[in-house]
């Protein structure tokens, strides 16, 4: 087998775990899984069909890119949503397939009405209410036109959701705005229901707004963050932790993502020199270094510089100078029977040892985030289980 210089590894007795357990507290609303960012870092390729292997059969992206990947993957009867971007010409492709969009601006609507004429079937879309956050959606002086526009248009437009985004529910700093926001999700809804426009699914919740806030789940939630095995914010985890309906002791979600490599190569360099580019880091004493051949161009940080830890035969090994575009180097002096070839992990576990996602920075809430998605689309990722 050629071996890479770096892999992911997903497990999938996580995701099967976390999937079922987020279903359970979701009742009977259907469970989206959000897939943009190429499914956090882990992978549209991969990680859908492994979702679709738990009984997930609906999944949202951000652009019409995003969907392309996932329309490739997908069992044909599994449904797809776009919450952004639409490149043109894509429209008609989107409604020929019957992936569902976000409509957000009138011109978006006029063109999903021209473009289901083209296509001959209906567009099936979600009108995005302006409820708080600022970002897109109607505003409520639009909904007149909007309205008229869908009621003189029922064979082209078929409304399959209507919906709004929470700006923060992983933060109870933003308690307020987000029950304004479900209030006013509550009113706008409510003025086109009395126009008779209503939609097949209702949907506000992300993972945090599903978790913190349950009124908001509706009849469909856009799970993101949570499926991947992360709390939204430690926040999150500690009201789910202490509160009545979900209290726990042991950790329901579970992270299924490592992150790997191997030892490229090895040296000792006497006490008093320079490692790497540069001046960042002297030797104090006679150091034994290992190249790793990963660096910031995988989505190894270049802030983990003389800061990260990676793994090796079960004990922590320092990153050491600068991280480069394409390796690195960590201190494994104390790793006496160390080889070349040996396993090196960036993420996840070794032994009794773990590596989190989120020791890669102090930087709190959204952190998980960006260093996930930062992750290459190029690292072969390896399903386990
Ligand atoms: C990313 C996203 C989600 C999922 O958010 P998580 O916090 O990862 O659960 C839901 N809805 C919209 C509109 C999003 O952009």
């Amino acid at each position: 087998m050629i071996k890479p210089p770096c892999w992911i590894e997903l497990e999938r007795a996580a995701f099967q775990k976390n999937i079922r357990y987020l279903k359970r507290r979701i009742g009977s609303a259907r469970f989206c899984s959000v897939i943009k960012g190429n499914a956090y870092g882990h992978g549209i390729s991969s990680f859908l069909p492994l979702a679709e292997g738990c009984g997930v059969s609906y999944f949202a992206v951000f652009d019409s890119f995003e969907a392309r990947r996932a329309w490739e993957v997908k069992k044909p009867t599994t449904e797809l949503m776009i919450m952004g971007y639409i490149a043109n010409g894509d429209l008609a492709w989107a409604i020929g397939e019957g992936i569902s969009f976000y409509v957000f601006d009138v011109e978006r609507l006029r063109n999903a009405v021209e473009a289901s004429r083209k296509v001959g079937k209906a567009a099936r879309i979600h009108v995005e209410l302006e409820t708080g956050m600022r970002r897109t959606g109607f505003e409520e002086e639009e909904l007149q036109e909007v309205i008229k526009i869908i009621l003189n248009h029922p064979v082209e437009i078929k409304v399959e959701g209507i919906c709004t985004h929470y700006a923060g529910a992983e933060n109870i700093a933003n308690y307020v705005r987000v029950n304004e926001q479900y209030e006013m999700f509550n009113k706008l809804s409510e003025r086109l229901r009395a126009r008779n426009i209503q939609a097949r699914y209702y949907h506000t919740a992300s993972s945090a707004a599903a978790l913190t806030y349950p009124h908001t789940i509706m009849d469909l939630v856009r799970m993101g963050i949570a499926q991947y095995g992360f709390w939204p914010s430690k926040e999150t985890k500690m009201y789910n932790m202490l509160s009545d309906d979900a209290r726990f002791t042991v950790n329901p979600l579970r992270r299924g993502l490592s992150w790997k490599s191997r030892v490229m190569s090895l040296k000792w360099v006497g006490p008093g020199k320079f490692v790497s580019y540069g001046t960042s880091f002297m030797t104090g004493k006679s150091t034994r270094l290992a190249s790793i051949p990963v660096g910031y161009s995988h989505g190894f940080s270049r802030s983990l510089s003389n800061l990260g830890h990676v793994l090796i035969r079960g004990k922590k090994a320092s990153v050491i100078g600068f991280v480069n575009m394409s390796m690195f180097l960590v201190d494994v002096t104390h790793i006496k029977e160390i080889q070349k070839g040996d396993e090196v992990v960036l993420i996840g576990k070794q032994g009794k040892q773990t590596i989190t996602v989120d020791s890669f920075s102090e930087m709190a809430s959204h952190v998980n985030y960006e260093l996930l998605t930062r992750l290459s689309p190029d690292i072969p990722r390896i399903i386990r289980g």
